[in-house]
């Protein structure tokens, strides 16, 4: 990823004219992980949020008395507790096995008909360019698959009106986005703070009992905002890369 100077996000004029965003994640808990600051700021200013969230999680455990039907139960349970939590209006699921994630044209459908149908302003994601994470980890698959999936959509699948005309005859017509907002979990040149919403974002993250396990989440990632805020003076802040058009 690129690095460049570090900016600010400004709440007053960076929600003008949004009333509606989409958050389209791999699995439960990405976007816990990476925005649910920036999420609880935008419920809590009164946009309307919705998730798509693209597979089951069911691959997410290595316990070995754990099973695929029982986890993505769990999973299912534990996301929806989350965007209650962050007062997220809606909670779809594209229907994908966790680790089998493609940006394929059928996929591809599924993310562009939820598009037209929430038609948002904003849409949030995954960035299909990180191959490496910020931590030095490999990143997952599912996750730079999203992250395609959601630029083939804004261009054309959700943005072209003959792109599937089956989608029209769904009643859903072509939708143009404002700002794709790209997570960047420490990286990234955009910076929200979230010093009001933190503890909500934590909140939300141990809605994920079954990814956490023992594990407290909130050292690293308070680590992690509070070395991202430092750059743009706040006390703690998520990081983005935000494409506006
Ligand atoms: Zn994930």
């Amino acid at each position: 990823m690129a690095s460049s100077t570090p900016r600010s996000w400004d709440p007053a004029s960076g929600l003008d004219g949004v009333d509606r965003a989409l958050v389209v994640i791999a699995h439960p808990d990405d976007a816990e992980f990476g925005a649910a600051g920036t999420i609880a700021g935008w419920t809590a200013a009164g946009v309307d949020v919705r998730y798509l969230v693209m597979t089951d999680g069911a691959s997410g455990s290595q316990d070995p008395d754990m099973n695929r039907k029982l986890l993505a139960a769990n999973r299912h349970l534990e996301q929806t507790a989350a965007c209650k939590l962050l007062g997220v209006t809606d909670l779809e699921w594209g229907g994908y096995l966790d680790g089998w994630l493609e940006p394929s044209l059928e996929a591809r459908r599924i993310v562009a008909a939820a598009i037209r149908r929430h038609r948002p302003q904003i849409v949030l994601t995954l960035d299909p360019e990180m191959r490496i994470t910020p931590r030095g980890s490999i990143n997952h698959p599912d996750h730079r698959a999203v992250g395609d999936l959601v630029m083939h959509c804004i261009n054309p699948a959700a943005s072209t009106r003959l792109w599937d005309p089956t989608l029209l005859e769904e009643g859903l017509e072509p939708w143009d986005i404002r700002e794709l907002w790209l997570m960047g979990f420490g990286a990234g040149p955009d910076r929200v703070d979230v010093t009001e919403t933190f503890e909500t974002k934590i909140a939300a993250l141990r809605c994920h009992v079954s990814q956490l396990g023992e594990r407290d989440p909130e050292p690293w990632l308070r680590e992690m905002a509070a070395r991202a805020g430092a750059e743009v003076a706040v006390d703690l802040a998520e990081t983005f890369r935000i494409l506006r058009w």
